[in-house]
């Protein structure tokens, strides 16, 4: 076995390359000490304990998961065993059922409504207590953000705001209409590491990186101070 064929085994977790915010999840992953790698082409999915499809724009992702020919490996890798979590257009991605829409990859059971609460200007930054994650509230950041509307029986509500569903999994998917990779929260991608049975690092460590400003929405903006 070469040493490119080792890392592969290594129980890492992929983060869909195609459009969105990529990068910031493989940062995360990083801080966290969990091998991530970038999924572009099918072949990228081998071994992977997980995958992370993140915010973007579901439509644009939707047509490249088919032009890229990586929807049906996709769908073979989960049905194997890879966990899955989408956040926001990810989340819109994975449910069975989309407002108006055809669902994507429908493999969990949830309804879904696209840019639920407006336009991109409707964006906002909020805090909440989700107990199976984190025994303190975590930032939260909705980028014209869908709501999730009703979930099935199968599927356990994390958090619950207002009229939404903010969070919500199933055994093998984790859904979120939030951006937890744009905070310095890694609360959420360490929850996504266990589902996915790996352990991190940073078990003991506090889960937000005090240095990480709230109100700056890229890691880019960090770097730049
Ligand atoms: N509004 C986008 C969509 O419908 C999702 C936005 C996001 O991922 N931040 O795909």
């Amino acid at each position: 076995m070469n040493n490119n064929q080792k890392n592969i085994k290594s129980g890492a977790i992929g983060v869909l390359d195609l459009q969105g915010g990529v990068f910031e999840h493989l940062i995360h992953l990083e801080r966290l000490g969990v091998a991530g790698r970038r999924v572009k082409y099918p072949p990228d999915l081998a071994n992977l304990a997980g995958l992370i499809i993140p915010g973007g724009e579901s439509t644009c992702i939707s047509r490249l998961l088919n032009i890229f020919e990586i929807k049906e490996p996709l769908l073979a890798a989960y049905r194997a065993g890879m966990k899955i979590w989408g956040t926001c257009a990810g989340a819109i991605l994975v449910a069975g059922e989309v407002t108006g829409e055809q669902a994507c990859l429908s493999i969990i059971d949830i309804a879904i409504e696209r840019n639920s609460f407006g336009s991109q200007l409707d964006s906002f930054q909020k805090e909440a207590l989700i107990p199976e994650i984190a025994a303190e509230p975590l930032p939260l950041t909705f980028i014209r953000a869908p709501k999730i509307l009703r979930a099935g029986p199968d599927v356990n509500i994390l958090l619950k705001v207002d009229d939404y569903i903010a969070a919500a999994e199933s055994d093998k998917v984790l859904a979120t209409v939030f951006h937890p990779e744009l905070t310095g929260c890694i609360a959420l991608h360490r929850y996504f590491a266990k589902k996915c049975g790996l352990t991190t690092e940073t078990d003991k460590k506090t889960a937000i990186d005090p240095l990480w400003k709230n109100e700056s929405w890229t890691k880019l903006a960090r770097i730049a101070k």
